[in-house]
């Protein structure tokens, strides 16, 4: 969260990198322009901007484009933009059941190769090496620098990339940065795949400062960002809304507690109730699944004062009923000035959200993009 208490003196070379990180940010976010429209944009003097152009022109992260023609009069203006291909990031997204994906990632978000491996139930040592192996065959296949590494996992991460705990991995205690670290030598960072996802919106589709997104796939989970803060919590486990009770006489979920969101919502458990109902219960189905997740969110979204919550899942699931019920739900069950702000959508690319998010974990460390 953002900090409220000042703990530390601001020194010189913080500026720098502040303002540094502003003009790659100005420039990811809204497209080539002259200097003078980037020291109006960042409100930095004209002198610190070309101070800064100078540098990051010199490190290749930004090129002159040649100049605007505009109605202007005068001499043309030189156009500045992003050189998105100054540096690549290797993107992995582990969360799916049965393979790794993993893509070559510009700096500004386009997926230059995708490439992905079978997972063929593998487990522990055996699927860090499939991990590392898709990794190493991307690294090859890049044509320029590397940024860095992004791994999006699921389960919990920590701070520093080590796996605390991945049970369909069978990962406890893993340092999984390291791991990369150690055999690509680049910088490295991993983090859970809800949290990728939620970076990826607030990256990529600007939603507003705050919102949750669920993802429903094998498993439920959440990413949170408040305030433009990506919300980790105090054991790195904020978001983790799968083994919330919503139905004490629901079914045993693998967890041990009865009635777990994720007996409720997860895609194969929901695919298997759709196809043992038929289709002639399959709306009351989706609106009974949908009203589970409503009932998981309202305490969320009215503890946190949210508006915005994204879903990312398959759409034939939860775009319609699910998403309807899931909304009447929240609102019934709060205040009108909690639940009537409250807005409910479903991520267009919702495939690709681990991948790009985890290319954010990396351009936001190494370049303060995001
Ligand atoms: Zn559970």
């Amino acid at each position: 969260m953002a900090q409220l208490r000042v703990t530390s003196k601001a020194l010189p070379e913080h500026n720098r990198q502040h303002n540094r990180s502003l003009l790659l940010q100005t420039l990811f976010h809204d497209g080539p322009m002259s200097r003078a429209d980037l020291a109006r944009e960042s409100g930095l003097t004209r002198v610190s901007v070309s101070d800064l152009v100078n540098e990051l022109a010199s490190e290749g992260l930004i090129s002159e484009l040649g100049t605007r023609t505009g109605a202007h009069v005068g001499k043309p203006a030189q156009l500045i933009g992003l050189n998105e291909n100054a540096y690549h990031v290797v993107s992995l997204d582990l969360s799916a059941d049965d393979r790794f994906v993993g893509a070559i990632v510009g700096l500004g978000g386009e997926i230059v190769h995708r490439a992905e491996v079978p997972l063929e139930n593998a487990k522990g040592d055996d699927a860090v090496s499939k991990a590392v192996g898709l990794a190493r065959d991307l690294v090859k296949r890049s044509t320029v620098r590397l940024l860095g590494i992004g791994v999006g996992t699921p389960g919990i991460v920590d701070q520093d990339g080590v796996v605390l705990s991945a049970p369909n991995l069978d990962w406890t205690g893993l340092d999984l940065a390291e791991v990369f670290r150690t055999e690509f030598g680049v910088p490295v960072h991993v983090g859970n795949d809800a949290n990728a996802a939620a970076l990826a919106i607030h990256t990529f589709h600007d939603p507003g400062q705050s919102f949750m997104l669920v993802a429903i796939e094998h498993g439920v989970g959440a990413g949170l960002i408040i305030g433009g803060v990506l919300v980790e919590g105090e054991h790195s486990t904020a978001g983790e809304i799968g083994h919330l009770v919503v139905d004490e006489s629901g079914e045993r979920c693998v967890c041990g507690r009865d009635g777990c969101l994720e007996q409720a919502i997860a895609v194969p458990h929901l695919r298997a109730r759709l196809r043992a109902a038929g289709d002639a219960q399959r709306e009351k189905v989706l609106a009974d699944a949908g009203h589970s997740l409503g009932l998981a969110l309202a305490p969320i979204i009215a503890a946190l004062g949210l508006d915005d919550v994204v879903l990312a899942g398959p759409r034939d699931l939860v775009e319609g009923t699910f998403l309807d019920a899931a909304l009447d739900t929240v609102r019934s069950r709060t205040l009108s000035a909690v639940g009537d702000g409250a807005r409910m959508t479903i991520a267009d690319d919702s495939h690709d959200l681990v991948l790009l998010g985890t290319a954010v974990f990396v351009l936001a460390a190494e370049l303060g993009v995001s």
